[in-house]
């Protein structure tokens, strides 16, 4: 068995020596002869159902089924330690096909722990997929589980306040209801969830597995009985991600290791500094111990990861005019790619979050790229108040 750093460089390409090809080749074929109308009818039967292609059979069409999403999956499955993982065209649909999976399967009860993603939340509080949500703590999930709960869903570390939530405790809250980890912030990288128990696993890969702002996508990793039911949901409603997309985000699985350790390292020193700035009120980044209670850095996951977010002493006002003021640093939402963002999420990501449960004001969230720290520094201290 391999370790992780060579699975990402290696996964999804078992078959290119044999295939006399050092890259993946791109397969963009929307359709695919078939042999015959039976033949090609059995094969449409079975990817409309959520399987796999068997053998020689035609792949019908690209909705149905892709060779380099169908890689990009198995780079995804093999680092989280899943036995397979199903990709769609952006994080949102990831999150909506397990939603109408969990619909469909006559549980549409959700338990949702804050903070997650504004858009998470707000497809969870608008009930928009037939879902009902109940907001719960941590602590408190046993006791928001009803008979037709079908999903808990955390975010851990949290978007935007970078909140930890110990997964193996809500796992056992949870019971025999499937927990939901979004691993978007952390990546396999740094904490697998399904090590703890998760039984779904999904990111956002536009953030740190594409990780250079220039592809969308989301992902799912899971058991084989989720992927039958995701592939299939994918299949009907459509949310299918472009094979150029796959392709890309394929490729950024071979640097993730080496990109998520230097953005880390930079993140580190950056909350240190920005903890001792007077004109901030609070830094949250996990690598600070009391933002860490737990101590789920160094057990759950193995680094604090890049993201941060930090609380001006002079609020919205200060926070919006830093933002604003970042000539390196560029204003802007997304995160985990090689540049550092920054944005104000109450005005922002979190938008639609309900007011009480919307990050405060005062709030920047940093996503720290791979740009020499000094140079990083230099750019935040010239945008905050003066000292
Ligand atoms: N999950 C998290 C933690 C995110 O930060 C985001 C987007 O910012 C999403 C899910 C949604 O992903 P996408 O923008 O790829 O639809």
């Amino acid at each position: 068995m391999t370790r992780p750093d060579t699975d990402a460089v290696h996964l999804g390409r078992e078959d290119l020596v044999a295939l006399g090809v050092h890259v993946p080749p791109l397969d963009l074929s929307t359709t695919y002869p078939l042999p015959s109308v039976d033949a090609g009818g059995a094969a449409y039967e079975q990817l409309a159902s959520g399987g796999r292609p068997e053998g020689a059979a035609s792949l019908v069409y690209q909705r149905l089924w892709n060779p380099n999403v169908d890689r990009f999956e198995r780079g995804v499955a093999g680092l989280e330690g899943l036995p397979g993982a199903v990709a769609f065209a952006t994080g949102m649909a990831a999150v909506s096909a397990v939603l109408v999976a969990t619909v469909a399967a006559g549980r549409p009860h959700v338990v949702g722990v804050r903070p997650l993603y504004g858009g998470t939340d707000h497809v969870l509080a608008t009930g928009l997929l037939g879902t009902r949500v109940t907001w719960a703590t941590p602590d408190g999930i046993a006791d928001a589980i009803e008979p037709d709960t079908g999903l808990v869903i955390v975010e851990t570390p949290g978007n935007p306040t970078v909140d930890l939530v110990d997964i193996a405790a809500v796992v056992a809250q949870a019971g025999d209801v499937p927990v939901l980890v979004d691993n978007t912030f952390a990546t396999p990288v740094l904490q697998r969830p399904a090590a703890h128990g998760a039984a779904l696993v999904l990111h956002s890969a536009t953030k740190f597995m594409g990780g250079h702002g220039d592809a969308m996508g989301g992902v799912v990793a899971a058991s084989e009985e989720w992927l039958v039911r995701l592939r299939q949901v994918r299949a009907l409603t459509g949310g299918l991600l472009h094979p150029r997309a796959a392709y890309d985000l394929h490729r950024g699985l071979q640097t993730l290791p080496v990109r998520v350790r230097a953005q880390q390292e930079s993140a580190a020193v950056l909350a240190g500094r920005l903890a001792d700035h007077p004109a901030i009120a609070r830094v949250l980044y996990p690598g600070l111990k009391q933002c860490d209670p737990r101590g789920l850095v160094g057990t759950q996951m193995s680094g604090p990861g890049s993201l941060l977010a930090f609380e001006l002493a002079g609020g919205y006002a200060a926070a919006t005019a830093t933002a604003q003021a970042c000539r390196l640093i560029v204003h802007a939402v997304s995160l985990g790619g090689v540049d550092t963002l920054v944005q104000h999420p109450a005005g922002l990501t979190h938008r639609p979050v309900e007011a009480a449960a919307r990050p405060g004001e005062g709030l920047l969230r940093l996503s720290v790229g791979l740009e020499d720290v000094e140079d990083l520094w230099a750019d935040l201290d010239q945008a905050l108040p003066a000292r």
